[in-house]
């Protein structure tokens, strides 16, 4: 990819021009995140993982979100020689205790599989009605610099309800069954930019870019 997303609004960079490492292989996520990154201005080279190693292992079995990200940030970092980006996010259903949480994509099993995990999410929400069906999608997104000694996190949230059936094709995951209530429609209801205003990868990665700005440029 190769690309510089420096802008003249954006202030302190974390070191100009330096490459840094997304360490995602979820092609939905990482379509979000690229986005988010070019419009919070960092001045970085921004490389992805299958591009300089995709054969490189990422382990998440960590109990939190926030311990995922950043491990998921660090095996980047350590297997690149690059600072990395990461992030670790799922679904939150109030009346299945808080589940599927950080097992949200391999809730119906392994491999991992949207729709199937959607078919357990409806089936396990079947005789819960309308009112009671509160969610929330969490992210934390995390930097990851061990030259620097520098580990950075920042969480965001995003509240709404899960429908009893899909509704719309954008987006990835639970998209189609999230009902975010201040626009009505569904997170597969709204385009990248719409769903990058709302959402809970945008509220992390807006969080952890100004921490970046922030910082002295090195
Ligand atoms: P992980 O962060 O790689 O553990 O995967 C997070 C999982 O949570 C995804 O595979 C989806 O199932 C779900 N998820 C996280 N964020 C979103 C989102 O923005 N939309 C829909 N599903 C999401």
């Amino acid at each position: 990819m190769g690309k510089s997303f420096e802008t003249a609004a954006a202030g302190k960079p974390i070191s100009s021009g330096r490459r840094v490492v997304v360490s995602t292989r979820n092609r939905g996520k990482l379509k979000e995140i690229l986005r988010l990154l070019e419009r919070a201005g960092l001045a970085v080279d921004l490389v992805t993982i299958d591009e300089i190693a995709p054969d490189l292992a990422l382990v998440e079995d960590e109990a939190t979100f926030e311990g995922n990200a950043l491990a998921k940030a660090r095996q980047a970092a350590v297997g690149t020689g690059l600072p990395a980006l990461a992030d670790d996010s799922g679904l939150e259903v109030d009346a299945l205790g808080g589940a599927p949480g950080v097992r949200s994509a391999r809730y119906a099993g392994e491999p991992s599989d949207d729709e199937r995990n959607n078919m357990k999410l409806l089936g396990a929400l079947r005789d819960v009605p309308a009112g009671e069906r509160g969610a929330r999608f969490r992210c934390v997104a995390a930097f990851v610099d061990p030259a620097g000694g520098i580990e950075i996190s920042r969480a965001g949230v995003c509240e709404g309800e899960i429908l009893d059936g899909p509704r719309g094709n954008e987006g990835f995951g639970y998209d189609p069954l999230f009902f975010v209530p201040p626009l009505g429609r569904t997170m597969a209801e709204l385009d990248l930019d719409e769903k990058n205003g709302v959402s809970h990868r945008a509220a992390a990665f807006g969080a952890l870019a100004l921490a970046l700005r922030a910082r002295p440029s090195r």
